[in-house]
């Protein structure tokens, strides 16, 4: 099985596990046709708004995520076995290659796996609750090389720690941080909240259009850098910035969107609820020598009811919710603030077409559509859309109005 088949015409199976994965359901057709369906399920969700334009693909849809989650266990023989668990269960499965993961870093999960059986860590049992590493984390800066392993252990001491790392070290010197994350608690949550770096800062830091990020182990960041830039300039391009403008970057993370723009605008206002993720916002501004962005920490939906009751406006929101889409509180809120222009960036379809039909609903028009293929092999689809009010739609023509 080569790459080129998968692209151009595969009719084979091109990975093991993915019936029992289930992160892939795309691997036996190949990437045009992979573009054609979600161009087509977009299609069937967006079209009763408006014109859907082409979606923007990949020219390697191969190992393009930046973050490595694995799962530790053992099989039956004892051995250290590591990879996901099967779609709606906890039984693991073994993943030996993945066709999207980042290799390097797929290559220190297996160096962590052979390092518990010389340092002999003991993995964590599910059922019984015993034992001490239960996940391994990976996430590479792709513009940068920076490289964070974030071992996900019961309790915040891992013996022979200097040897460990010396090890780890040894084998793979791109690693720029390795941290401990603690996490004793009986939950299907990978993290938990604490996080302690044993070696490096505890962040990595990596480029994104003309800014450097920092972040850390909680806070969330795109995992296909190479489409989140296409993402973020079909973004700004909807938002049409003339350097005048008050923007909102709701549900914001490390800031990404919002830093972006700043160039753009008269000023970014960014709300995020994750603590971690606000302080790399505040941080990043500052390192990027942005001064006309502000972040702060909080649920969306009340920040900007807050925002609307104060009297404040908007001319733009940004917004990039998590997959359960937004809330009425939160849009409601954002037509009271009265933006020209609202740029909503979304990672899953149905939420999109559900808050989609809210607005056109309270009288806004969806103006225009565009699908990114940021996750190539599975049948997940990233989308941007442009809302804006009805009056908007109005032209004025030979002194005469018409929509
Ligand atoms: N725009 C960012 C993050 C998008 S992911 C980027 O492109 O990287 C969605 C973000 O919404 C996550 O950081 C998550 O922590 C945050 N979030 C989830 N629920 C929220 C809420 N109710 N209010 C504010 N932020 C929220």
């Amino acid at each position: 099985m080569t790459k080129e088949n998968v692209i151009k015409n595969n009719a084979e199976k091109a990975c093991p596990v993915s019936d029992k994965c289930g992160a892939c359901r795309y691997t036996e057709i190949s990437y045009e046709e992979q573009l054609k369906s979600k161009q087509r399920m977009s299609e069937r969700l967006f079209s009763k708004f408006c014109k859907v334009e082409p979606i923007i693909g990949m020219d390697d849809p191969f190992h393009y995520r930046n973050k490595v989650h694995h799962v530790f266990s053992r099989d039956k023989a004892g051995n250290v076995i590591t990879g996901s668990y099967e779609e709606k269960s906890h039984r693991l499965v073994e993943i030996p290659t993945c066709l999207i993961e980042d290799e390097s870093s797929q290559k220190i999960i297996k160096t962590v796996a052979k390092l518990c059986k010389s340092f002999k860590i003991l993995i964590y049992n599910e059922k019984s609750g015993y034992g001490l590493l239960r996940h391994v984390l990976v996430r590479r800066g792709f513009t940068t090389g920076e490289v964070m392993v974030v071992l996900v252990l019961t309790s915040p001491i891992l013996p022979g720690k200097n040897n460990f790392v010396k090890a780890l070290l040894k084998e793979h010197p791109e690693i720029t941080t390795i941290v401990i994350n603690v996490n004793d608690k009986d939950t299907t949550m990978v993290l938990g909240p604490v996080n302690k770096p044993i070696y490096g800062p505890g962040f990595i830091k990596d480029k994104l259009l003309n800014c450097t990020f920092r972040i850390s182990p909680s806070s969330f960041y795109q995992i296909n850098p190479v489409q989140t830039e296409k993402l973020y300039k079909t973004a700004l391009e909807f938002a049409d910035l003339t350097g005048t403008e008050t923007v909102i970057d709701a549900y914001c993370g490390i800031g990404t969107i919002g830093l972006s723009a700043a160039y753009k605008c008269e000023n970014v206002i960014g709300v995020e609820l994750n603590g971690d993720a606000v302080g790399d916002a505040i941080i990043n501004a500052k390192e990027n020598r942005i001064s006309n962005a502000r972040f702060f920490k909080g649920d969306a939906g009340e920040f900007m009811d807050k925002m609307a009751s104060d009297g404040a406006s908007a001319d733009v929101v940004f917004m990039d919710p998590p997959r359960s889409g937004s809330t009425e509180k939160f849009m409601d809120s954002v037509l009271r603030l009265k933006p020209s222009r609202v740029v909503y960036v979304s990672c899953d379809p149905d939420t999109l077409k559900r808050d989609l039909e809210y607005f056109t609903k309270k009288g806004m028009h969806v103006k225009r559509i565009r699908p990114v293929d940021m996750f190539p092999m599975t049948e997940k689809c990233e989308t941007v859309a442009l809302v804006v009010p009805v009056l908007e739609k109005r032209r004025v023509c030979n002194g005469e109005t018409f929509i």
